[in-house]
C-alpha cells in the first residue's frame, strides 16, 4: 500500500484543469468571462491553429494590481468573492477562482496586466513556473487592461491533447463561444482573429437595429427577419429576446441561446418550458430557434452547479416554468397577419420592402423562408416558382374533379366587384389579409390587399381556426354537444374499444360522448356540434388511435389539444369544396381575428405573401 502524499501545485491544478479546461474553446471562455468581469468593453481574440498553438485574450478592463499578479495564477484566489454570502447572489460570471490557475498548468501562460488605478507607468507580466507553480513577475509595456496569452495548451498533458480534434474543429468551438458570449453583452466589442485573419468584427450595439444586425450576423438575418421580439416581465422576472416563428423551425436544437443574467446555461427546465409553448404550433420533430435572456434576482439562483458553470439551479423552478411557458405562449399566440403589414411585432419587417428577389419572396411572414434550414425551404424561392409556371404552361394539370362548373352567383360578383373597388380606394381601410379574388385547385385563395399578394391555404387555415375555437370552447366548458339522432356504432379493436371505456370522462369533457357496447364495438351518441358535418367516424378512429399513444395523465393538456388539434383537421374544409367569395373573405376575417394562425395545427404555413415588388422582379419589371 503506497503512502498518502501531498500533491504538488501544479499537478493539484490539472486535476482541476481536467474539468475547466477540456479544450481551446473553454480556455477562450474563461479568459472572456474574465475580461467581461473586469468591465472590458473591447476584447480582442487571437487563435493560432485552432488555439493550439496560440490563444491571445487581450482586453481594456480594470487591469490587475502588480501585488495581486502573483496571486491572480494561483487556485483559489479570486477578486469576485470574499464570503460565504457573496455565493448566495452572484453578479460575476466567474467565482471560482480556478480558471488561470488551472489553464496555467496545462499551457504556457504569460498575462501583462495595467490596472487602472496605481502610479505603475507601463504594466507588469506573470508567469508560473515549476512543480509548485511559483509566479514570476517582469515589467512590461502594456496599455489599461490585460492581455492573457496560452501557448502549447496541454504540452504537458498528452492525453488530453489526444482527444482534440482538428484545427478546423476546435477553431469552430471557439467561433461559436465568442459568438455566444457576443449575444450577451451588446454594448461590448469582439474582435475575433484566426491565423492572422479576421473572421469577426463585432462593433458595441446599442440601439435595437444595431442589436438585430449583430444577432443576424450570429445566428443568420433569416432568424431575425423570422422572429417574435418579446420582452415580458412579472413575478420578479423579466424575459427578453427572440423567438423563431414556428415556421421557421429547425431539423436540429442548434439555435438556442438562453441566458440567464448574462450568463449562458442549459437547463432542462429551460428548455421543456420553451417547447411546451411551440408544442401547439410547431411542426412534428422540428426545433424552435431562439436567443433569450431571462434575468432574476441572483439570490434565486444558483451558479454554484457545475465547474463550467453551464448549469444553473433555479430556486424556484416551478414559477421560472411557469413564467416562460405563459410568456412566450402568449407571444407566439398573438402573432397575427396585421403584424406582419405594420411591421410592428416583425423583428425583421424590412424584410418585405428590400433585399434581393429571393429574399422579397420568402422572407415575409410569411411564413414560407427561402432558406434550407426551414421547414418550408425549397418549396419557395425564385428558382421554384419559375419553374411551376413554366410546368403551367407546357402541361396543365388540371384533376378530373376540378369544379369548373360553378358559376358565381351576381351577389357574389357584386360583393367582389365591391371589395375591389375598397382596394383602389385612398382611404379605405383595407384588412391585412386583403380580399379574395379566386380560388384555385381547389386549395388555395388568391386574395390581394395594398402591398400585394397573399395566397391562402384554405385547409391549413380553416383547421387552425377551428382548433383554436374548440380551444376556447373547452377551456370555459361551451362546447355546444350535438347528440346524434342515430347513434353511430363502429367497429374497432380491443384495446380502442378499452381505452374508450378508460377515457370516457377525457372523451366527454371534448364534446364526445363514447361508449364501450362489446368488446370490439363502440357507440357514438353525442358530438361537438362544430363538428356535425364532418364524417364523425373518421374522426373518432383518428382520435382514438392518437389516445392510445398517450399513457400518462399528466399529459391530459397536451393531449387534449392534440384530440381537438385532429377533430378540427378533420372536421375542417378539405381540398377541393369550391367556396363562394364571401365565404372566402369571411375565412380570412377569421384568420385576422385567430390566434397562432400563421400556422396550422401541425406548424405548416397558412399564408403566404409577396409584394409587388417581388412579384415586379418576378417578371423583370422595370429594370
Ligand atoms: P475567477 O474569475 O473565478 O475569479 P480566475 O482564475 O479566472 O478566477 O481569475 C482570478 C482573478 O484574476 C480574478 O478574480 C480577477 O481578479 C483577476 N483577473 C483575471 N483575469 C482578469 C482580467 N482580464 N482583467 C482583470 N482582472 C483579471
Ligand atoms: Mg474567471
Amino acid at each position: 500500500m503506497p503512502r498518502i502524499n501531498l500533491l504538488s501545485q501544479r499537478l493539484a491544478n490539472q486535476i482541476a484543469a481536467g474539468e475547466v479546461v477540456e479544450r481551446p474553446a473553454s480556455v477562450v471562455k474563461e479568459l472572456i468571462e474574465n475580461s467581461l468581469d473586469a468591465g472590458a468593453t473591447r476584447i480582442e481574440i487571437d487563435v493560432e491553429q485552432g488555439g493550439v498553438k496560440l490563444l491571445r485574450i487581450k482586453d481594456n478592463g480594470q487591469g490587475i494590481h502588480k501585488e495581486d499578479l502573483a496571486l491572480a495564477l494561483s487556485r483559489h484566489a479570486t477578486s469576485k468573492i470574499a464570503e460565504l454570502e457573496d455565493l448566495e447572489a452572484i453578479a460575476s460570471l466567474g467565482f471560482r477562482g480556478e480558471a488561470l490557475a488551472s489553464i496555467s498548468s496545462v499551457s504556457r501562460l504569460s498575462m501583462v496586466s495595467k490596472a487602472e488605478i496605481g502610479d505603475d507607468a507601463s504594466g507588469w507580466r506573470v508567469e508560473a513556473e515549476g512543480q509548485d507553480m511559483n509566479a514570476r513577475l517582469s515589467p512590461a509595456v502594456h496599455g489599461q487592461g490585460t492581455t492573457v496569452e496560452v501557448r502549447d495548451l496541454f504540452f504537458n498533458t498528452p492525453a488530453r491533447k489526444k482527444f482534440l480534434k482538428t484545427e478546423k474543429t476546435e477553431f469552430s468551438r471557439i467561433d461559436e463561444i465568442v459568438k455566444r458570449i457576443a449575444l450577451s453583452r451588446f454594448d461590448a466589442q469582439f474582435n475575433l482573429n484566426h491565423n492572422q485573419r479576421a473572421i469577426h468584427n463585432l462593433l458595441p450595439a446599442k440601439s435595437e437595429q444595431e442589436k438585430q444586425r449583430r444577432v443576424g450576423l450570429v445566428c443568420g438575418p433569416s432568424f431575425v427577419e423570422n422572429s417574435v421580439r418579446v420582452d415580458l416581465e412579472g413575478a420578479g422576472l423579466r424575459l427578453s429576446g427572440w423567438v423563431s416563428l414556428p415556421t421557421f423551425s429547425r431539423s436540429q436544437a442548434d439555435l438556442q441561446y438562453f441566458y440567464v443574467n448574462g450568463r449562458i446555461i442549459r437547463d432542462k427546465l429551460v428548455t421543456h418550458a420553451i417547447k411546451q409553448a411551440y408544442r401547439d404550433v410547431l411542426f412534428h420533430g422540428r426545433h424552435p430557434a431562439y436567443v433569450l435572456y431571462l434575468e432574476c434576482d441572483p439570490s434565486t439562483v444558483d451558479v454554484n452547479v457545475h465547474p463550467t458553470k453551464h448549469e444553473v439551479r433555479f430556486r424556484e423552478g416551478r414559477l421560472i416554468h411557469d413564467f416562460l411557458f405563459s410568456s412566450l405562449h402568449k407571444a407566439l399566440a398573438q402573432v397575427k397577419p396585421a403584424d406582419h403589414f405594420d411591421g410592428s411585432a416583425m423583428a425583421g419587417s424590412a424584410a418585405t420592402s428590400s433585399g434581393s428577389p429571393s429574399d422579397n419572396y420568402g422572407g415575409s411572414v410569411g411564413q414560407f423562408v427561402g432558406n434550407n434550414s426551414n421547414y418550408a425551404g425549397g418549396q419557395a424561392g425564385l428558382g421554384n416558382i419559375e419553374q411551376q409556371s413554366h410546368l403551367g404552361l407546357t402541361e396543365p394539370r388540371v384533376p378530373s374533379y376540378y369544379n369548373y362548373g360553378s358559376t358565381p352567383s351576381p351577389a357574389a360578383i357584386q360583393n367582389q366587384l365591391q371589395s375591389l373597388e375598397q382596394l383602389s380606394g385612398e382611404n379605405s381601410e383595407v384588412p391585412p389579409l386583403g380580399y379574395a379574388v379566386a380560388q384555385i385547385h381547389g386549395i388555395y385563395i388568391l386574395a390581394q390587399n395594398k402591398e400585394g399578394l397573399i395566397t391562402v391555404d384554405m385547409h391549413a387555415a380553416h383547421e387552425r381556426i377551428t382548433y383554436e375555437r374548440m380551444k376556447l370552447a373547452c377551456l370555459n366548458e361551451e362546447l355546444v354537444m350535438q347528440p346524434l339522432l342515430v347513434p353511430l356504432s363502429i367497429a374497432v379493436s380491443a384495446s380502442e374499444a378499452d381505452c374508450v371505456e378508460s377515457k370516457h370522462q377525457d372523451f366527454k369533457k371534448l364534446g364526445i360522448v363514447l361508449e364501450k357496447v362489446a368488446e370490439e364495438s363502440v357507440v357514438v351518441r353525442q358530438i361537438p356540434s362544430i363538428l356535425r358535418n364532418s364524417n364523425v367516424e373518421q374522426m373518432i378512429r383518428d382520435v382514438l388511435s392518437d389516445v392510445l399513444e398517450y399513457g400518462s395523465s399528466d399529459r391530459i393538456q397536451a393531449h387534449q389539444d392534440e384530440l381537438l388539434s385532429t377533430m378540427a383537421c378533420h372536421g375542417s374544409v378539405r381540398a377541393n369544396r369550391q367556396l363562394t367569395i364571401p365565404e372566402m373573405n369571411s375565412l380570412l376575417r377569421d384568420m385576422e381575428a385567430t390566434e397562432r394562425s400563421g400556422q396550422c395545427n401541425h406548424g405548416r404555413p397558412t399564408w403566404v405573401f409577396q409584394s409587388l415588388d417581388a412579384l415586379d422582379k418576378l417578371f423583370l419589371r422595370g429594370q
